[in-house]
């Protein structure tokens, strides 16, 4: 039979998909020395002045769900690995625990956005993010209005949700102009979408 404290310490100190960028053979073919600076143009900044400490994995929520941890992900920005960079930065919650706890004063969260801006214009969109996005032009929230949902509101004492009232209505106008105003329509090809 498991023992689950047993269970729970191994998941705890190997992780859930451990791979650390370390134990990886890496030639120079695969380096791209503009990397860091591309990620500093999209907001990244402090990218080269990470210790490698690890507190940032230490403390991030998601740590144990993803292949590369944020400490790896952020070594990988520096040595120019893109490749390595752009599939798993979307699970990132932007919670910012990595930013308090960093002794380098560094905001990883601030190079997860800067490599989600990278990925999308290098065509790496994942699904779920253009589901929410339709969503949140056409209902004004990312997850579509649900009769089910509005049920349970009801149930609740709540409202249910007002998608179709003219103010609603107003709000999403507002939401699809920024939209298309920042080009973001295009940019992750929902322009069928936005009427402005
Ligand atoms: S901002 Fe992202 S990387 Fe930083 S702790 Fe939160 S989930 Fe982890
Ligand atoms: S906590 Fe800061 S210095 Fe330490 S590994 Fe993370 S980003 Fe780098």
């Amino acid at each position: 039979m498991k023992d689950p404290e047993k269970e729970v310490e191994k998941v705890f100190i190997g992780g859930l998909h451990e791979e650390l960028v370390e134990d990886k053979i890496i030639d120079e073919s695969q380096l791209e020395p503009d990397f860091p600076a591309l990620i500093q143009k999209y907001g990244g900044k402090d990218v080269m002045t990470c210790l490698q400490c690890g507190n940032c994995t230490g403390v991030c929520p998601i740590s144990l769900k993803i292949d590369y941890k944020t400490r790896n992900i952020i070594k990988c920005c520096q040595f120019g690995l893109k490749k390595y960079t752009l599939g798993t930065r979307w699970v990132c919650a932007t919670c910012y625990r990595c930013y308090e706890h960093c002794p380098a004063d560094l905001n990883p969260a601030d190079i997860m956005i800067a490599l989600r801006h990278i990925a999308v214009r290098e065509g790496i969109i994942p699904p779920f993010v253009k589901t929410a996005v339709t969503n949140l032009v056409k209902y004004g929230q990312s997850v579509k209005p649900d009769p089910e949902i509005d049920k349970i509101r009801k149930e609740l004492g709540l409202n249910p949700i007002h998608s179709h009232d003219p103010e609603y209505q107003a709000i999403i106008k507002e939401i699809q102009v920024l939209v298309h105003a920042s080009k973001y329509d295009k940019l992750i090809g929902i322009q069928d979408e936005v009427r402005v």
